[in-house]
């Protein structure tokens, strides 16, 4: 995999664990070709967030890791102020972060992309979640919109957007939601008529889009037969971009937080589309959602799980100075058993992200699963976030305090994505 950050290795993590024993002697099978040490779950390292932990990881991507957190850390993360206030982040820190090499991480280099996995992705998540980076939504733009491009797309339009959207000269939004829709797809008015054998007109809304306003190139979920025998057999995936006739943006949206990222109303009257925009073909968008709905729904429990370990680290640090009645709240028992049983909480939903990653890697995460995993840690994101702002007090209650931001943007976690009541449909269905 290229590197644009420059990688300083420091391995120290990798070989310290919370019993201070030192190396561990088994010798594990990396991808049958590097023998590795046996790595161990974040739980038992002395910081979660420790470098060097996670047995779905190798060397490689430890440097990795390192060189992603020197970026959002030193670079991104000082920028975070002024992006909540501007309410969106700045096309330029898109453009930096294309130049990191931190978009399109899962895309193989002969597509432009950096020819890495999923893996890397995650850690470009986790380290965001970590460094406390809500924007640029990398997310949607880099794990969501790029696979659609680049599984999808005409050899043009992969051509004429892939380089763009990997450098962060173009950046993505993907529109499903509509006033009338969100959890139930049947709602969807938006329709896109054939023009001719070449073109489409598009007519209708979308609303909640991420990167609607920064984002310059949007995929748009559209009725394109109206006959079908249900609605979800006659909808398309097509790709518009800012500039065409009779799209139109809305207001961003205040939000209760993500405060850093735009969310926006789109509307399109009359719009006229390329044919070669639609992907994959007229009619297949439903079956283009369901196969890559489970890595949104995977990166949303990857952000719950990094977030959880985050959260957890700051409280233990804020509880172990705090004092009251003349010694620290962290030799109190009440607030030691909270600890203590949100870290096996978390520990838990770090196995079971982990699990999932190494299956999505491998083509083996059912939607299922990966619904499961979604509805799970997002839930539990919630939980923590709640204990850990209330084991600050007042100062967890202020705005300015890191805490109080991570409880308000946990909140949508279980919102977008699918929401965790249609998740649980999903898991459901699967049972029987
Ligand atoms: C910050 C933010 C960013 C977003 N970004 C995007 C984006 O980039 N692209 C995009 O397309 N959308 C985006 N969304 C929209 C999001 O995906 C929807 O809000 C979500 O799917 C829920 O739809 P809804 O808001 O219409 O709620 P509704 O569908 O009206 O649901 C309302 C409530 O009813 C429950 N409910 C609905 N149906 C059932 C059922 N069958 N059984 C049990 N309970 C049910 C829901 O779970 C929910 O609790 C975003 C939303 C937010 C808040």
């Amino acid at each position: 995999m290229q590197r644009a950050v420059v990688a300083t290795p420091s391995l120290t993590g990798a070989r310290r664990s919370s019993s201070g024993s030192g190396k561990i002697s088994i010798q594990q099978q990396d991808s049958g070709q590097n023998q590795q040490q046996l790595r161990m779950p974040p739980s038992q390292m002395s910081n979660m967030m420790d470098i060097g932990s996670r047995r779905i990881f190798n060397e490689d991507h430890d440097m990795f890791r390192e060189s992603v957190r020197g970026w959002m850390r030193g670079v991104l993360a000082p920028q975070q102020a002024a992006f909540e206030e501007a309410g969106m982040p700045t096309r330029q820190v898109w453009e930096d972060m294309g130049a990191q090499g931190l978009l399109g991480l899962g895309l193989a280099e002969e597509e432009g992309g950096m020819g890495g996995t999923f893996r890397h992705e995650a850690i470009a998540l986790e380290e965001a979640c970590y460094a406390q980076c809500t924007a640029p939504n990398a997310a949607v733009h880099s794990a969501i919109c790029i696979p659609y491009v680049a599984k999808y797309g005409s050899e043009e339009l992969k051509r004429r957007m892939l380089p763009g959207m990997v450098a962060g000269k173009r950046v993505c939004s993907v529109a499903m939601s509509e006033p009338d829709a969100g959890s139930d797809l049947q709602g969807i008015r938006t329709t896109a008529k054939k023009d001719g054998d070449n073109y489409y007109i598009l007519n209708g809304s979308k609303t909640f889009i991420s990167n609607g306003i920064v984002g310059d190139t949007h995929i748009i979920v559209a009725v394109t037969n109206s006959e079908a025998k249900t609605k979800a057999h006659g909808i398309s995936l097509i790709v518009i971009e800012d500039g065409m006739e009779g799209f139109k943006k809305g207001k961003n949206l205040k939000k209760l937080g993500l405060k850093t990222q735009d969310t926006a109303e789109l509307f399109f009257e009359d719009v006229r589309v390329p044919a070669g925009n639609v992907l994959g073909g007229p009619d297949s968008g439903f079956y283009l959602l369901m196969s890559e709905l489970p890595q949104e729904r995977l990166a949303i429990a990857v952000v719950a799980a990094a977030m959880c370990e985050w959260m957890f680290e700051e409280t233990r640090a804020y509880v172990s100075q705090r004092k009251a009645f003349g010694k620290t709240i962290s030799s109190l028992q009440t607030v030691q058993h909270k600890m203590a049983e949100l870290k096996a909480n978390i520990a838990a939903c770090r196995a079971f992200v982990d699990e999932c990653i190494e299956l999505h890697e491998q083509g083996a995460l059912p939607a299922t699963t990966a619904a499961m995993a979604k509805f799970w840690t997002t839930d539990l994101e919630n939980r923590v976030a709640a204990e850990c702002l209330q084991l600050h007090g007042g100062s967890g209650y202020m705005w300015d305090t890191p805490i109080a931001k991570a409880y308000a943007n946990s909140r949508v976690q279980t919102i977008y994505g699918g929401s965790n009541e249609i998740m649980k449909e999903l898991v459901a269905r699967g049972i029987f």
